[in-house]
């Protein structure tokens, strides 16, 4: 890693701990493969980075959302692994031979076939079923329709049929088993074909909704696929921010926009460098924790965009140059401040920011 400059927060990511999930996950879903979805930059963390250290373990299967995440992943990966594209390619584009669009619809299917047949060399895809979700996918009629005519796939190479589910974070969901019922149903009305069905807390369904191709992404990152139970993965982040300065202010005394926390006691205010546009998420103001040295440091006042403030007056040691873990520490797992954000550890991540220095650990 560049030395970070002076101020600059520190965004530490465990590239063998983001492997040592994937292999948990891969024991999970054998016998089948198990691929590494790396959309929205891998989940804030990098999505180059963690797809070079996934495919050295072994990983030969990755998912992006758009074409140009895939572009992107196609240069950093060099040839070989399977990069799917989820959103699929623009109509009329081919996008690129070395991806794999995910058809999300039967003119998508109509418009890869046609050039597959023109080319005379079939198009691989990976065929989408909506099951459930009513956001992607071949709806009931067009599962249909192809059911009826499988003549409409060809000129295409499909290797995988897939779908997603809706509420595979809620175990007792009957959604969950109803759309597995419409997945193999689905899939029996159409030409034997590899199927790909859960995600990372579909992974943790049981037999089910094992399939030849799970998808898991979250789980990787060391978000919790099993909420309500404890956490089964690694944490893979931390995010270290410098303390600019620390002041001393009066009972009484008012701190950041809105004056919307007063010091009850005469108070050390410590202020740090990261802030809203850091993706340290506004809705935590007043209501966080960051780490410090495995103790708990109260956020106070409102996140501001660059900045926060924390209430050090207990922790004399803590003085500029010294830095908070705001994010990934004790605490203050994704997960830990997406619960306290009032959102998800998923957001958490995707919301990392740009101007972190970004340090990976290789092992
Ligand atoms: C994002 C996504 C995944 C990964 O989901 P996680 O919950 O992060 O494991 C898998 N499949 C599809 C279609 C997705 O959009």
């Amino acid at each position: 890693m560049a030395e970070p400059l002076f101020g600059q927060p520190v965004l530490r990511v465990d590239l063998p701990a983001i492997v040592a999930n994937w292999r948990d996950l891969a024991a999970r879903g054998a016998p089948g493969a198990v691929a590494g979805v790396v959309k929205a930059n891998g989940y804030g963390l990098g999505a180059a980075e963690v797809a070079l250290a996934l495919r050295a373990a072994g990983c030969r299967h990755f998912f992006v959302a758009c074409l140009t995440e895939g572009l992107a992943l196609r240069a950093a990966l060099g040839a070989g692994p399977m990069i799917a594209v989820l959103e699929g390619f623009p109509p009329g584009d081919d996008g690129d031979a070395a991806l794999v669009p995910v058809l999300n619809a039967l003119s998508d299917v109509a418009a890869h076939g046609a050039a597959g047949r023109a080319a005379g060399v079939a198009r691989r895809a990976i065929l989408h079923l909506d099951t459930g979700m009513a956001r992607l996918g071949l709806d009931a009629g067009e599962q249909a329709r192809l059911a009826a005519d499988h003549g409409l796939l060809a000129g295409l190479d499909p290797l995988y049929v897939m779908t997603h589910l809706a509420c595979a974070d809620e175990p007792g969901h009957p959604l969950n088993a109803e759309q597995a019922r419409r997945f193999t149903a689905a899939c029996a009305a159409l030409p034997p074909m590899r199927r790909s069905l859960a995600n990372s807390s579909g992974l943790f369904l049981g037999p089910g909704f094992a399939s030849d191709l799970a998808r898991p992404g979250c789980a990787l990152y060391g978000v919790n696929p099993t909420p309500g139970a404890p956490n089964p993965m690694r944490q893979v982040m931390r995010l270290e921010v410098p303390v600019l300065q620390v002041r001393d202010i009066p009972a009484g005394a008012t701190v950041g926009y809105g004056a919307s926390w007063a010091a009850a006691r005469p108070s050390r205010i410590a202020t740090v460098a990261a802030g809203y546009a850091d993706g340290y998420l506004r809705s935590l103001s007043g209501c966080a924790v960051a780490e410090f040295r495995g103790r708990p440091v109260p956020l106070v006042a409102r996140v501001s965009m660059d900045l926060t403030t924390f209430d050090v007056t207990d922790l004399p040691e803590i003085v500029p140059g010294e830095h908070l873990v705001l994010i990934g520490g004790a605490g203050c797992s994704p997960d830990e401040v997406a619960a306290r954000a009032g959102t998800i550890g998923y957001e958490v991540l995707t919301s990392l920011g740009a101007r972190y220095a970004r340090d990976y650990i290789r092992g």
